[in-house]
């Protein structure tokens, strides 16, 4: 196996070389993983393992050197490669079998075991191992991000007691202050709070932070810092500390609120979804999930030149999409949004000197979650009970699946057709990109006018990539076809084809449900839809070399200092 994948790799160059040597660079840290965890598995079987199992230096520590000897690493690093090694083959041999054949990374098996680890239900753990070898080993590959999310939601999906672990967390939430006790005058804030609230707590943060103008001393971290204290004060901006009298900050516009964007199931919005209409199926919404705030504000996209043409400004605040309805919904869902309140809840029901040891150790049995997970805009997943708890007071929007609509007679899509999309692709529709989709363009597959405003020729592009798109592309450069779920299927300039879904796949499968499907109405000559590119003020290659030259001056100044 590992002969063939190096010998298929012969004669290639460019982008096929990466990628067939990237998969040989997995398939040999797979074995060498494996050699690890066979190590301490030959180590536990040898005789008299356990009795050394209780020696200070024991079994693990006594491999865990080994391992470190022959890789001139630290203890510590080699104990931390050891711990994954054995927990994948003995948690995820599924999984392992998929790193064997090279198709996935030592960084994906490590999110893997990590966000893993506290599944115990042995059951639960099967069917994990089962639908993530599944997941990665058939699809597109997958980034890191995507890994982690998909782990949590399928966790989610089969640990009965991924919703106890939830509700735990989410009791123990609360804000720390306290004053640094070495007289220097500061405090340290620690807070634990839900992950919508902590993401709009960070985009205000950092909105505040930009209410200064470019002269303004003070570092991001210390800018954002004190942006803290001007939420507690109330104030809409911070005070420039630029100290020259013409300081344009005064122009610029104050922090306003800012959105999230949770997408959720109806089953989330603690209302039972109505019954099925009659005639075209089941239509995902899109309840949006959320925060205050104004729409626009944090939305921008940073860094874009202005093309009128382009689609990026139809942006919704939030957005939730919802699922058809289920036979199978939950018989009470209230008891999830509510258990998230109150005291933590107690680990055991009896008190703990009344149970045997055993008794002690074995986990209570716990209950798969009800309510549908839901998922941040570009991002995290979030547990059913949380995102309903994200919905009160957010504004709504429900997201209508377009089914069969014909395509909208215009450029610019409506905002309804516009939320269905960001709300389908979540992410920029790039290889590997993770720009969440209220951040990017909304871009026709086939250029407009030949291609029309429809779902099926519509999908999210950040501008980094609508603009590789279009400048780069052509014959010979990156093309780009959609299918009608919403599957985009990349040619790069050497041929190669790279696919991508759209990043709710997983947890909204109907909203890839297909859409009608469009045809161009003529070859489309290659123009730049109104985007320009922006021009650099210096090459790359002169900004590093004024860089590096800088660098030599500072070093030689401290150099020859007293
Ligand atoms: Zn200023
Ligand atoms: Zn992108």
């Amino acid at each position: 196996m590992f002969e063939s994948l190096v010998a298929s790799t012969a004669g290639r160059s460019g982008a096929g070389a990466v990628e067939s040597w990237s998969r040989v660079e997995n398939a040999a840290c797979a074995r060498r993983v494996a050699a690890m965890a066979a190590m301490f598995a030959a180590a536990r079987a040898a005789d008299g393992s356990a009795s050394r199992d209780q020696w200070c230096l024991d079994n693990w520590d006594a491999v865990a050197a080994h391992v470190g000897a022959a890789q001139r690493i630290t203890h510590g690093a080699a104990s931390n490669q050891l711990l994954i090694a054995v927990a994948l083959h003995e948690r995820f041999p599924l999984v392992a079998a998929v790193f064997a054949d090279g198709l996935i990374t030592y960084q994906l098996v490590r999110v893997v075991v990590q966000r893993g680890a506290l599944v115990v239900d042995p059951s639960a753990l099967h069917e994990l191992d089962r639908l993530l070898a599944d997941a990665l080993g058939d699809r597109e590959p997958m980034s890191v991000a995507t890994a982690e999310k998909t782990v949590d939601a399928f966790v989610a999906q089969v640990d009965p007691h991924a919703v106890h672990r939830t509700e735990t967390r989410a009791r123990g939430r609360g804000v720390d202050v306290s004053e640094d006790e070495d007289g220097s005058g500061m405090a340290t804030v620690y807070a634990t709070l839900f992950a919508h609230d902590a993401k709009a707590f960070d985009a205000r943060v950092d909105s505040l932070a930009r209410t200064v103008c470019p002269a303004d001393p003070r570092t991001v971290d210390q800018r954002r810092a004190d942006a803290i204290g001007a939420v507690a004060h109330g104030a809409d901006r911070l005070a420039c500390l630029c100290e020259t009298e013409d300081c344009p900050a005064g122009e610029y516009p104050p922090s306003t609120g800012v959105v999230v964007y949770v997408i959720t199931h109806q089953d989330a919005l603690g209302e039972r979804p109505s019954p099925p209409p009659p005639g075209p199926k089941p239509e995902p919404t899109v309840p949006e999930p959320a925060d205050d705030v104004s729409p626009g504000e944090n939305a921008e996209p940073s860094g874009t030149s202005d093309s009128g043409a382009s689609d990026s400004d139809e942006r919704s605040n939030n957005v939730v999409p919802q699922p058809e309805s289920r036979d199978d919904l939950p018989s009470e869902p209230a008891d999830e949004r509510t258990a998230l309140d109150g005291e933590p809840p107690a680990m055991f029901t009896t008190p703990l000197r009344e149970l045997t040891l055993t008794e002690a150790l074995t986990p209570a049995s716990g209950r798969v979650a009800t309510l549908r997970p839901a998922a941040l805009m570009g991002g995290q997943f979030l547990p059913g009970a949380i995102a309903c708890r994200a919905s009160i007071g957010a504004s709504i929007t429900r997201i209508v699946h377009p089914g069969q609509a014909p395509p909208e007679p215009r450029y610019r899509p409506s905002k309804k057709l516009a939320d269905f999309v960001r709300c389908r692709d979540m992410t920029c529709r790039f290889p590997g990109c993770t720009v969440p989709a209220t951040h990017a363009d909304v871009d026709h597959t086939i250029p407009w006018p030949f291609g029309p405003t429809a779902a099926s020729n519509l999908k999210c592009l950040c501008r980094r990539h609508h603009l590789l798109k279009t400048f780069w592309g052509g014959e010979s450069g990156w093309r780009d076809v959609q299918l009608d779920d919403g599957t985009v299927v990349w040619t790069a300039p050497d041929g190669r084809q790279h696919i991508t879904t759209p990043g709710s796949r997983l947890l909204f499968p109907e909203l890839s449900k297909s859409t009608a499907t469009v045809v161009a109405s003529d070859v489309p000559r290659s123009h730049t839809g109104g985007l320009t590119m922006p021009r650099r003020k210096t090459t790359r290659a002169h900004e590093r070399a004024r860089h590096v030259q800088r660098n030599r001056a500072a070093q030689a100044e401290a150099r020859t200092a007293p």
